[in-house]
């Protein structure tokens, strides 16, 4: 790759951002194989063999659709699926994401109610059972709930707002965005009663962007029925129809799919539990060294923190991204910007996805000589306490 005027490093890049998320060699391998023909019978068995693999990752025995896109993407096919115009869907500010959304479905035309929330809060279960009881008419036809909001580092009790809906016996469909939970942390479609889950390849599934995930409950495909929002690329029915015999209705993705094969492989050797539980560890690891460094954690809700990433939020005087710059170019290490309002205030350390606890060390390590080199005031007990927990196992 040409690099310009950037420093030439040696070694393996570093990417700690919370996805795109560092894609395995194995997988890679998987995706330079030949394309084929996706209308021929090895392409079907393939499909055939993909779609029954994916749905332990989603936690469920129903459809899951597949699209070639972004998540962008399949948020949007959720919402075109299964509402009509001018339906109220229920929406809370976790962050940049469950801000991203909010404007989509507004966009499309749905009246959305937006619960206030300060970036540091998951869903608040009470407040979903508040608002819901309030609803006498049913007239919200959708709650949207982010699992993992990628720029907070928060992650949302989705069974505790699962039962406040279930508490205010309202009938509302529950949209669950799991584009940086799914493959990482513990997820059930199913048993969760989530309608439509909306997932994505570029984190937890260790693939590269362009794969988005539509998990499909019974009562979602009831409700798309009678959806009245406009769709065609989105539009589930002929996906699902082709997919019965193992093909889509466009050309979809091949290479990604060999790819998907390979990673779902990949963490079914490992064991879903297992992976689940490295996260949870790698976390805790982080989350040592940043108290450690005398640095303040920006999930402020000790059941919410993120299994996936850890937002540092840094006192005003100093710049997030200019620390970020000072790692990337001293030690080849990418770490997540701050987003929407808290550009400059926070960075984010990834820890999802292909990783062990040397990667985790190192990942560490550079952050702590990053915040030397950038004059933050830093304990350097932060490093050593990561080490501790990553010692006991
Ligand atoms: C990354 C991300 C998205 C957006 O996914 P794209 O593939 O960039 O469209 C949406 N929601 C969450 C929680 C994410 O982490």
């Amino acid at each position: 790759m040409e690099t310009g005027a950037l420093t030439t490093h040696s070694g393996r890049h570093f990417l700690q951002i919370p996805g795109p998320t560092n894609v395995p060699d194995r997988v890679l391998r998987a995706i330079a194989q030949p394309t084929i023909d996706h209308r021929g019978p090895q392409f079907a068995e393939l499909t055939l063999d993909l779609l029954r693999r994916v749905k332990p990752v989603f936690g469920t025995n129903g459809p899951v659709v597949i699209y070639p896109s972004s998540g962008t993407g399949a948020w949007e096919a959720a919402l075109v699926n299964t509402l009509s115009p001018g339906e109220k869907v229920l929406a809370f500010e976790t962050g940049h994401f469950a801000t991203l959304w909010r404007d989509m479905a507004d966009r499309l035309g749905l009246a959305v109610e937006f619960v206030p929330g300060d970036w540091r809060r998951g869903v608040d279960p009470a407040a979903v059972a508040e608002r819901l009881a309030a609803d006498k008419e049913h007239g919200i036809a959708a709650v949207m709930v982010v699992h993992n909001e990628t720029s907070t580092g928060v992650t949302s009790r989705v069974p505790e707002i699962r039962a406040a809906i279930d508490a205010a016996g309202h009938p509302a469909l529950l949209f669950v965005d799991t584009i940086s939970s799914l493959g990482s942390i513990d997820y059930r479609h199913d048993e969760w009663g989530v309608d439509v889950t909306v997932g994505c390849s570029q984190k937890g599934l260790m693939l590269p962007p362009g794969l988005g995930f539509n998990a499909v409950s019974a009562k979602a495909l009831r409700a798309a029925e009678k959806a009245r929002l406009v769709k065609s690329y989105w539009d589930w029915t002929p996906i699902l129809e082709a997919n019965e015999s193992g093909n889509y209705p466009y050309t979809p993705a091949t290479n990604l799919l060999y790819g998907l094969g390979e990673a779902l492989r990949m963490l079914d050797e490992e064991g879903l539990a297992n992976v689940f539980a490295r996260h949870i560890r790698h976390a805790e690891a982080t989350r040592a060294a940043v108290r450690g460094w005398g640095l303040e954690i920006l999930c402020a809700d000790d059941r919410e923190h993120s299994p996936v990433l850890t937002a540092v939020l840094l006192g005003e005087e100093h710049d997030a991204d200019k620390i970020r710059s000072i790692i990337l170019e001293r030690f080849d290490m990418s770490l997540g910007a701050g987003l929407g309002r808290l550009t400059g205030r926070v960075f984010r350390i990834g820890h999802l996805g292909d990783l062990n606890d040397l990667t985790l060390a190192g990942t560490l390590a550079g952050v702590q000589m990053g915040l030397e080199l950038a004059g933050v005031a830093v304990d350097q007990a932060g490093l050593p306490a990561a080490l501790e927990v990553l010692r006991a196992g």
